[in-house]
């Protein structure tokens, strides 16, 4: 029997919709919760991400600020909008979109935000709670999403097999601490594991985060696991009206065979990222408001 969708969209919506009830109850208490998206130069994909993050904050009734800067931005003046940043109090969260310029140190410039304003999660200090399981961070937002889907489809996590594969910073590190956290048993695969399938074929939740088009097939999945497909990947297509499709990093035919439940490609994880960042920043914004800030 063909394995059932996690309809991504439905529970990002659903998502979206908590965080707009709980953005309403703190501007009802004089905190409107305030996003800064800060984007460097001109790439498209990243405009169309700044752009998308942009409407659904306003959607959810919190304050965005989109910064756009030209590419030739120095190191020191981007340093400089970080600190106005971080000292202004009507922003609880603050995004520095990837990627940055080359000629821009990505991991200074994440090193100088306030922990507390880094709903991304990327900061050291985040990452470093993330790993130690102090659950007062905030988590990288796809794999935060993820784990948010699970819990709203009833799957069991506490004692699973979960296996993912790829060991990004991005995903699949801040992935395992997460599955780590709520009790799993976890596996993590890279480019350098040997047999592979034989891994992904005891997973009861495989996530992949490869980056590669289709590259999980159903013969490296066990009957009946949770397929969690994280990758977007262009694959060309001439029938596509754009010349081009999307596609995870799963085959989605034939692991739909053997997969109890999957997420498609679009529209599984892709729309939880968004939807994690609105709910990372109102928790920003709760928590400076318990501080005694407000706009
Ligand atoms: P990444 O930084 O390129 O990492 C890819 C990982 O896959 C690496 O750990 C790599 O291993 C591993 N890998 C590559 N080839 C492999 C192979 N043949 N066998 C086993 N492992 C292999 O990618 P990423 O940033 O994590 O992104 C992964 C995918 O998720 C991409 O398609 C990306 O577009 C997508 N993504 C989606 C969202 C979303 O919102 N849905 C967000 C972020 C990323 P090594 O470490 O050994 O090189």
């Amino acid at each position: 029997m063909p394995a059932e969708l996690i309809d991504g969209v439905a529970i990002a919506r659903d998502v979206r919709e908590d965080v707009a009830r709980e953005a309403a109850t703190l501007v009802a208490q004089g905190i409107r919760p305030g996003l800064a998206v800060v984007l460097v130069g001109d790439d498209p994909a990243s405009a169309v991400y700044v752009r998308a993050k942009g409407k659904a904050t306003e959607e959810a009734g919190m304050h965005g600020e989109t910064i756009r800067l030209p590419a030739e931005t120095s190191q020191a003046d981007l340093l400089s909008l970080v600190d106005r940043l971080n000292a202004d109090e009507t922003i609880h969260g603050i995004l520095i979109q990837s990627p940055l310029p080359k000629h821009i140190d990505y991991q200074s410039i994440i090193a100088r935000l306030k922990p507390e304003k880094d709903v991304d999660g990327f900061h050291p200090v985040n990452a470093g709670k993330l790993l130690i399981g102090d659950r007062s961070g905030f988590a990288p937002c796809t794999p935060a999403g993820v784990m948010e889907m699970l819990r709203r489809k009833s799957v069991a996590v506490k004692g699973a097999e979960c296996v993912i594969v790829g060991r990004s910073t991005i995903v699949g590190r801040p992935m395992a601490a997460l599955m780590i956290q709520d009790d799993a048993t976890v596996t993590v695969c890279h480019s350098k594991t040997r047999d592979l399938a034989s891994h992904t074929r005891r997973a009861d939740i495989l996530v992949a985060a490869i980056g590669r088009p289709r590259f999980i097939t159903g013969d490296m999945v066990r009957p009946g696991a949770v397929v969690i497909d994280v990758g977007i990947n262009r694959v060309s297509d001439s029938r596509a009206k754009q010349g081009y499709v999307l596609v995870g990093d799963v085959d989605f035919p034939s692991t739909c065979e053997v997969a109890s439940l999957i997420t498609p490609v679009p529209g599984g994880v892709g729309p939880m990222t968004i939807a994690m960042l609105l709910k990372n920043t109102v928790r920003a914004a709760t928590m400076a408001g318990r501080l005694g800030h407000r706009q």
